[in-house]
């Protein structure tokens, strides 16, 4: 991290520190926070990274501040699709942008209909609806591209 971007990490995390007056935002914590010392939680995890991109996974929308470890984790958001496509559109509304909001939505309801043990179908062109397994999926899924459409190379430019 240069000294410009540690800057800019600390004025945003000042700022989500404000935003949430001050308080630890795991469900129902609500413990005071010092605010030289407290914890930023991801909704959307940064383990996705590649395929949400920086814009998501860094926006503030997608930080809560938290008193510890224990209100880090009940933050995360990681399992719930349902509940990322929710937050995506409020982070892609704030910044003014929709790439691959309608293919990305598609996405998550299959992947919650997969939660919720529907069967999956996939259009494949012309070749009408088929099955699609979880492995081809996987597969599929694999680092191609973020919501933005950027390959992982791209990404890797950003921060
Ligand atoms: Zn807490």
């Amino acid at each position: 991290m240069t000294e410009r971007e540690k800057l800019d990490f600390f004025e945003k995390k000042s700022k989500i520190y404000f935003k949430h007056g001050g308080v630890c935002c795991g469900p129902g914590c609500g413990n005071p926070l010092n605010y030289n010392n407290f914890q930023l939680g991801h909704r959307i995890p940064q383990s996705t990274i590649d395929k949400y991109g920086p814009e998501i996974v860094h926006h503030e929308l997608n930080m809560l501040p938290v008193c510890g470890l224990e209100c880090n984790k009940r933050v995360d958001i990681g399992t719930e699709p349902g509940s990322i496509l929710v937050l995506v559109e409020q982070i892609l509304e704030a910044i003014n942008q929709d790439f691959r909001l309608e293919d990305y939505k598609a996405e998550l309801m299959m992947e919650i209909r997969e939660n919720e043990e529907f069967e999956v179908y996939q259009d494949r062109g012309g070749g009408g609806a088929v099955l699609c397994e979880k492995e081809e999926k996987s597969k599929e899924g694999a680092g191609i591209q973020d919501i933005f459409g950027r390959s992982e190379e791209e990404l890797s430019g950003i921060f």
